[in-house]
């Protein structure tokens, strides 16, 4: 990033307790406890109803264009509604950790994993080691791949 004279925002995974709501959204209320995805989108166009929110046509991306970074001591979040995500724990939940990587690493893992079949007759190999890697790694798991080789047929080890 380059240096500059002024603050820029930044920051596009956050969870985040809603301190307020516009008017025009509904289903979600002061102290609902958020989950924000990696990018901003309205959750009805058509491009987000085919499940494609980064292409939405009332969207955009955090700490662009005049939008708060997630990793700002509050977050103005545009389109909230078809945005946030509110999750079923409170805001002490031990949880939390595992739950923000649902803000982007491990929809990424998982889409990782879909796309490429992964299903229980898969053995997987993950190139990578950074967070969405190990997001793929769990991911294909859930979704019955083998991590290692199989037991031979018959139970016999060699
Ligand atoms: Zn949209």
């Amino acid at each position: 990033m380059p240096a500059s004279g002024h603050g820029e925002r930044m920051g596009h995974e956050f969870l985040g307790v809603v301190e307020d709501v516009g008017a025009e959204v509904s289903g979600l209320k002061r102290g609902d406890l958020v989950v924000a995805p990696f990018v901003w989108s309205d959750n009805i166009c058509d491009f987000c109803r085919e499940g494609l929110h980064t292409s939405c046509r009332h969207g955009g991306l955090w700490a662009r264009d005049g939008v708060d970074g997630g990793q700002g001591e509050a977050v103005r979040v545009p389109q909230a509604q078809g945005t946030l995500v509110k999750l079923p724990v409170a805001e002490d939940s031990a949880l939390l950790p595992s739950l923000l990587t649902l803000s982007d690493v491990f929809c990424t893992g998982h889409h990782c994993a879909v796309t490429a079949g992964v299903d229980s007759r898969t053995t997987v190999t993950v190139v990578g080691d950074g967070a969405v890697g190990l997001s793929a790694v769990l991911a294909a798991k859930r979704l019955g791949a083998w991590g290692s080789p199989r037991p031979k047929a018959g139970g016999g080890s060699s």
